[in-house]
C-alpha cells in the first residue's frame, strides 16, 4: 500500500496515518522527518538543507525532492508508505511520480480527509499549547486537568498565534490554493478516497479498514 494523506491542518489527517500505520504495518513519512533524517545522516542533500533550515528558511523543492528520493530507496518501504506532508505541489508530485516509475511502483491510494471550514476553525481556534514542553491540548475535547496550565510540567498554556482565527482563515486559504491543483490530479488518475474528518476517534480504525480493504 503506498498512500499519500491530504487534509487542512487540524483535520486529523496525522492521527489518520497513523491508525494506517498500525493497521498494515507500514511506516509513516513526512517531510519534517524525512529533513531531519538526512541532515542527521549528512547526506549530501541533507546539508544543502541544513543551510536553508539552519536560516530559518523553506527548503526548496529541488532539494526536497532529492532528500524524498534518498528515502524511497531505503529498505524499510519495501511494503509500502503513508506520506503525510508530501507532495505539495504539483512540482513535487511530478518528482515523486518520477521517483515512484523508476521503482516500477505506483500510489495506491490519496487519503483526502474532508472537513468543513467552519468546523476547523472550531478546532484549532480551540486548542492550547504548552511552550514548554509542546504538548496539545483542546478546550472541547482534550481540557488540561487545571485549567490554563500545562498537567506535564505545569507551564501556562498559550493560544498559538498559528491558530487564531485570522491565522487559521488564511492557512485554510492557502492550503485550498496549494491542494485544489493536487486532488484534481490525483482524481484523474482514480486515486482520491474522501475521509469524513467528523468520524469520532475511536470509530476510526473500523472506517480506515473498511475504506482501504
Ligand atoms: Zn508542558
Amino acid at each position: 500500500m503506498r498512500i499519500v494523506m491530504m487534509g487542512p491542518p487540524g483535520s486529523g489527517k496525522g492521527t489518520r496515518a497513523h491508525i494506517i500505520s498500525e493497521l498494515y504495518g507500514i511506516p509513516v513519512i513526512t517531510t519534517g522527518d524525512m529533513l531531519r533524517g538526512a541532515v542527521r545522516e549528512k547526506t549530501e542533500y541533507g546539508l544543502e538543507a541544513k543551510v536553508y533550515m539552519d536560516r530559518g528558511d523553506l527548503v526548496p523543492d529541488s532539494i526536497v525532492n532529492g532528500i524524498v528520493k534518498d528515502r524511497m530507496g531505503k529498505p524499510d518501504l519495501a511494503k509500502g508508505f503513508i506520506l503525510d506532508g508530501f507532495p505539495r505541489s504539483v512540482n513535487q508530485a511530478d518528482a515523486l511520480d518520477e521517483i515512484l516509475k523508476k521503482k516500477d511502483v505506483e500510489l495506491t491510494h490519496v487519503l483526502s480527509v474532508v472537513l468543513s471550514d467552519k468546523e476547523i476553525i472550531e478546532r484549532l481556534s480551540k486548542r492550547r499549547s504548552c511552550p514548554d514542553c509542546n504538548e496539545i491540548y483542546h478546550l472541547v475535547s482534550k481540557p488540561p486537568k487545571k485549567e490554563g496550565i500545562c498537567d506535564k510540567c505545569g507551564a501556562k498554556l498559550i493560544l498559538r498565534k498559528d491558530d487564531k482565527k485570522t491565522v487559521i482563515r488564511y492557512r485554510l486559504l492557502v492550503y485550498k490554493e496549494t491542494t485544489h491543483q493536487l486532488l484534481e490530479r490525483y482524481e484523474k488518475m482514480g486515486l482520491v478516497v474522501d475521509t469524513d474528518g467528523e468520524i469520532p476517534f475511536d470509530e476510526l480504525h473500523d472506517h480506515l479498514k473498511k475504506l482501504l480493504g
